[in-house]
């Protein structure tokens, strides 16, 4: 649903939040990317399109050769990502059979088994959208076989979190078992809290896809100045 979106935003506000997302990332002892020679609707645009690739040739020519821009990236986009959720999740068909996000085309950060019906769905980090999926199917390849699935646990994990695993791609997906839907905002937030399951995926030799499950080009667009408008004074 994002692909090709023209999102118009307050520029003013844009900047203010990228400047301080850059602030907050050098308090915290990364190193400084000079905020001055950004162009925070250029950013933004690649941060919400999650195009890593565009993310990193504009790293590149601010000299930030830390990953500080590709790290932030995700954090950019977020609240529009959480918006165009609220605004668009009503009209994702019932029929979504993809591994990727309706909303966003991310992969799924986690899968989730909700309730006593024990319905699996798949869920979005970057917007929190949620897609009801099948068992026994790989979310990246859509492997089936059952002897090419399987899953994993750790043993400081609950018995409510495993690891759904693919031989197909050798890919993973974290499993968490939940009475009621996790809420969207908190989808990254179990995403960071069952970090030891990556850990155990990934001693293993299985792997999260690195890029998104779709492509989405978006334009991002300034909204003229209402003030501006309302005093007669040129954009
Ligand atoms: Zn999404
Ligand atoms: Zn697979």
């Amino acid at each position: 649903m994002l692909d090709g979106a023209v999102l118009s935003v307050a520029p003013r506000l844009v900047a203010r939040w990228v400047r301080r997302m850059l602030r907050i990332a050098a308090s915290a002892g990364t190193t400084a990317v000079a905020a001055r020679r950004i162009d925070p609707l250029v950013v933004f645009e690649a941060a919400v399109s999650q195009d890593a690739h565009r993310v990193d040739d504009l790293a590149r020519a601010l000299g930030d050769d830390h990953g500080v821009l590709r790290g932030l990236a995700p954090l950019l986009a977020r609240p529009m990502l959480q918006a165009c959720r609220r605004a668009w999740a009503p009209q994702v068909p019932e029929t979504w059979a993809h591994g990727h996000c309706p909303i966003c085309g991310g992969w799924p950060a986690i899968a989730e088994i909700r309730g006593l019906g024990g319905s699996r769905y798949l869920r979005c980090g970057a917007c929190g959208s949620d897609w009801r999926t099948q068992w026994l199917r790989c979310s990246f390849c859509g492997e089936d076989d059952h002897e090419q699935l399987g899953s994993l646990a750790s043993a400081e994990s609950l018995d409510r979190e495993t690891i759904a695993i693919c031989d197909g791609c050798n890919r993973y997906v974290k499993t968490i078992t939940t009475l009621a839907p996790i809420r969207p905002e908190h989808v990254m937030l179990q995403d960071l809290g069952t970090l030891v399951l990556d850990v155990v995926a990934l001693e293993r030799g299985y792997r999260r896809p690195a890029a998104t499950g779709h492509g989405v080009a978006v334009s991002v667009v300034a909204t003229p100045s209402r003030l501006r408008d309302l005093l007669g004074l040129c954009p």
